[in-house]
């Protein structure tokens, strides 16, 4: 374990306070002043998704995805909704090899995800949960979001370097030595992405990530989901934010996909919106 969390960026610890601001970016061109900048610097390259007719039964036979094919362009960011139960987390719980098909195939780039590609993939593939508390377990922030890449054995240089990147990536630089539980869900989700980030992923998959947010929360979350670079595939509620975030929205329902298309259609689109239990934003 890193033995000083946090101590070599001492320039980071300029903005210790709420609100900091990042240096030499005075205006954002979106209107979100209150954070430093953020957006990903990371070398990797988004991968695509390639979903071939997954079909999915769980050990008591009930089966959740019925064939499901999709297909998601490297830098695409797709949203995915439904009713409660219509498969959403056990779609999503494929894309890191978490739930092995019962059929069908998924594929990152050129690799199958499979249990002999399953560790590569867990470092291509990030999972951020709907409850941060599932994914944040350290006294401090820079812990957590050293972990991936100091198990991964990454020198200390770097380790650092990639804690600090993510950081400011979801807006967070400064916070190192902060102790993940007494900060608030907004800033606890932010930093929740920052462990999944700091492993470089190509690919981010997000589970519900506005939440329980309040407004100012949300407004953070969709600045930093518009400016991630990598492939995003996200299940929510939250029809607002798949008009604000994402071009792409496949609606599922029952295991299958009902509907796949450019997102101002489908959200405008009430009689299949009320189809399947969803609301125009
Ligand atoms: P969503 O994320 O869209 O709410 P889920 O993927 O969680 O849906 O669940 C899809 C279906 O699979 C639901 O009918 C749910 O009851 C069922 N299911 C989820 N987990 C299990 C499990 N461990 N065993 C059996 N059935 C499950």
């Amino acid at each position: 374990m890193p033995e000083q969390p946090g101590a070599p960026h001492a320039h980071a610890h300029q903005h210790l306070h709420a609100h900091p601001h990042g240096p030499g970016h005075g205006h954002h061109p979106e209107g979100a002043p209150e954070r430093p900048p953020i957006g990903g610097d990371f070398a990797g390259e988004p991968a695509p998704v390639e979903i071939r007719h997954l079909h999915f039964r769980y050990p008591d036979g009930f089966e959740a995805l019925k064939g499901i094919d999709l297909s998601i362009a490297a830098g695409e960011k797709v949203a995915v909704v439904g009713p409660n139960g219509a498969g959403k987390s056990t779609l999503l719980l494929h894309l890191n090899g978490i739930f092995e098909p019962s059929h069908g195939t998924v594929e990152i780039g050129d690799t199958t995800v499979d249990r002999s590609t399953v560790r590569r993939i867990r470092a291509r593939v990030g999972l951020v949960f709907q409850d941060p508390d599932d994914q944040l377990f350290s006294p401090t922030v820079f812990e957590d979001v050293a972990f991936g890449p100091l198990h991964m054995g990454m020198p200390e240089g770097e380790i650092h370097d990639r804690v600090e990147r993510a950081l400011a990536a979801v807006g967070m630089t400064g916070f190192e030595r902060r102790t993940p539980h007494r900060m608030s869900l907004g800033q606890r989700k932010r930093v929740a992405l920052a462990t999944v980030l700091s492993m470089d992923p190509e690919v981010l998959v997000f589970d519900e990530p506005s939440a329980g947010l309040d407004p100012r929360g949300r407004r953070e979350v969709i600045a930093i989901l518009r400016a991630l670079p990598q492939t995003v595939l996200a299940s929510t509620h939250d029809m607002r934010l798949v008009a604000d975030v994402f071009p792409r929205v496949i609606v599922i329902d029952d295991g299958r996909i009902v509907a796949d298309g450019p997102s101002d259609e489908i959200l405008d689109d009430e009689t299949l919106l009320a189809a399947h239990g969803l609301e125009r934003p």
